[in-house]
């Protein structure tokens, strides 16, 4: 018999009415002929309801007991949403993550899910019950209640469809699926049919997903189809499964993050060990860091720059003062008034000029671009706070993604239904594969990080223009003209301006590209009044990918400290969900690689 699970969030379960909707939804799931798994939430604001009455007590609760607390949210919720089913003359059974047997590790307030036992859940479904769970919950080797972080019943939902290899992972929400970007900023954005993991992931940690970034990684790592969509309605949301909606688009979604602040530690010896120095004092204060640029070394020092939510940069600096010393900084500059914006394309990876749209677009409008990263899914840019909303309304509109991509759709739609004959012999074939993926992980914990390669690129080179003035407009420019000479750019880094008001703009390129490429970057450069351009014959790229890579912070500090100890210098970074890239002198690229691969080897897969 198919097996459905049903997740409803705080919002679908608010009151009465909504949990007998959502009562009644389920019931009809299961006289279609599906067994069915309900995840509910806290009723509407318990959880910040429960917070703030703690918070009234003191400041400092401990945390076992405040997982004691928040757990009772979700208590509260299945047991309604069993009363309700009873009351519509169907059998329901209510159950706790203790009583399901969700184990998790230590950490209350942001466990991890270690295991999940299936018997009780099977027998009871066996029964003839609609077995309803407690989301965001579970409990530690010495039976101490632990919740999951916020929003984690989304984890939960998708983590039991996992173990139980579920025929579909639905979550119930006040939205009807995901967006091309947040419509609240951008009301011309649209509801896409589809979405990848890897898009998903991206857009989640970005902030834009109405999703949990852990259950998003579960449905990667054990190949759970997740449907997002309305709790109101019956219309179809948004499947996010392997492949996305169009793969020959470059950019599928964009995001703004509008809390950001920058940090820049100046001056920084450049030697091995200067980034492991930075970071490991932030990330042992538990501040997650994005957008990390290094720009290449003048006279042996170098200008680090990154980006921190904008609620953490006084811990931040705190981190970064003690770090300065060490590294022999010369100086630290910080902005809390800026925000960043994204685009994210599976696409992407297999076009050119992505970048350079993004950038035209902004330069039209005169918006100045203050930092670059890119990665193989994503371009990210570090604009003014007070520009940033209209800068993303403007690349939503550049790469028309407000245009519905299914117009004469011949593209197949992923599945939603369980119900028809096709569906559940495809489920057939990919249970059998999730049931592998499962055995295999079931002798290690759920939710550890799993990297799935370290590989090394040695075929591209470095280009970098220095002193590049500091006004909308010059990124958009070279980008122009450096694909207009036939050149295929692959990462593109621009560091925060330094005290003099320049900047310095690198990019990689194919090493039979590398002469063309300083031939037009030293033409543009001084066309653009730029101080000069300097270039690296022989770099090497080192990447390290798998699922889980930014909820388990460690991962480019474990890469740091494994090139740092092999004295590697590290020259540019970039990091998105499922990636971490390092480029480094060429002649190290096989000492590096030996390196990562040992400082992985308990978790490469
Ligand atoms: N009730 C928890 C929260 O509000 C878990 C969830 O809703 O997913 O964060
Ligand atoms: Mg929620």
């Amino acid at each position: 018999m198919p097996l459905i699970v049903q997740k409803f969030g705080g919002s679908s379960v608010a009151n009465p009415e909504k949990i007998l909707r959502a009562a009644r939804r389920a019931i009809r799931a299961q006289q279609e002929g599906n067994q069915v798994v309900m995840v509910v939430s806290a009723m509407g604001d318990t959880t910040d309801d429960l917070l703030d009455l703690a918070a009234k007590i003191t400041d400092r609760p401990p945390a076992r007991e405040m997982d004691m607390l928040l757990s009772t949210g979700e208590q509260v919720s299945v047991a309604l949403m069993a009363i309700a089913i009873h009351s519509l003359g169907n059998k329901a059974l209510s159950l706790t993550g203790a009583q399901i047997g969700v184990k998790t590790d230590a950490s209350y307030r942001k466990a991890r899910i270690k295991s999940i036992e299936t018997a009780r859940l099977r027998k009871s479904l066996d029964d003839g019950n609609i077995v309803i769970a407690a989301g965001f919950q579970g409990i530690d080797d010495d039976f101490n209640i632990t919740t999951l972080g916020r929003g984690g019943s989304d984890t939960t939902a998708v983590a039991l469809a996992a173990v139980l290899r579920a025929d579909a992972c639905e979550i119930y929400t006040d939205v009807d699926g995901i967006y091309t970007t947040d419509p609240r900023v951008v009301p011309e954005a649209r509801r896409a049919s589809r979405i990848s993991y890897d898009e998903m992931l991206e857009l989640a940690s970005l902030g834009a997903g109405v999703m949990h970034s852990r259950s998003i990684e579960f449905g990667k790592k054990f190949d759970v189809p997740i449907h997002v969509r309305s709790s109101f309605t019956d219309q179809p949301g948004t499947m996010i499964v392997a492949d996305p909606e169009r793969p020959d688009l470059p950019v599928s979604g964009a995001a703004i993050t509008k809390d950001e602040a920058r940090i820049t530690v100046q001056g920084v010896v450049d030697k091995p060990g200067a980034s492991l120095e930075i970071f490991s004092r932030i990330a042992a204060k538990n501040i997650s860091v994005d957008m990390i640029v290094q720009n290449v070394g003048e006279s042996g020092r170098a200008d680090i720059s990154f980006t921190v939510p904008q609620t953490e940069l006084d811990t931040a600096l705190e981190a970064v003062r003690e770090a300065a010393k060490i590294v022999q900084a010369e100086g630290i500059t910080s902005d809390a008034n800026i925000a960043k914006i994204s685009v994210v394309g599976l696409g992407m990876a297999k076009q050119t000029g992505v970048a350079q749209k993004m950038f035209r677009s902004l330069a039209e409008a005169g918006i100045n671009i203050q930092m670059i990263t890119t990665s193989e899914i994503k371009i990210s840019v570090l604009v003014s706070r007070e520009r940033a909303q209209e800068a993303l309304r403007i690349v939503h509109r550049a790469f028309e993604l407000d245009r519905d991509p299914q117009a004469g759709s011949q593209l197949p739609r992923a599945s939603e239904a369980t119900s028809s004959k096709d569906a559940s012999n495809n489920a057939n074939a990919r249970n059998e594969i999730a049931a592998a993926v499962v055995a295999r992980l079931q002798s290690m914990n759920m939710e550890d990080l799993t990297i799935d390669d370290v590989s090394l690129d040695s075929s591209q080179a470095r280009v970098t223009i220095s002193g590049v003035p500091d006004k909308p407009g010059l990124a958009a420019q070279v980008f122009e003209d450096v694909a207009a000479a036939g050149i295929f750019v692959d990462m593109i880094v621009q560091s925060h301006p330094s005290a003099a008001g320049v900047a310095s703009l690198s990019f990689t390129v194919p090493k039979d590209q590398l002469k063309k490429s300083v031939e037009a970057a030293t033409r543009i450069g001084q066309s653009l009044g730029c101080k000069g351009v300097t270039s690296s014959p022989n770099i090497a790229k080192l990447s390290v990918s798998g699922v889980g890579l930014r909820t388990h912070v460690g991962v480019a500090i474990r890469m740091f400290k494994a090139l740092a100890t092999a004295g590697v210098n590290v020259e540019m970074i970039n990091t998105s969900e499922v990636r971490v890239n390092v480029v480094v002198d060429g002649t190290s690229g096989d000492r590096g690689l030996t390196e990562l691969q040992s400082a992985f080897a308990d978790v490469l897969r």
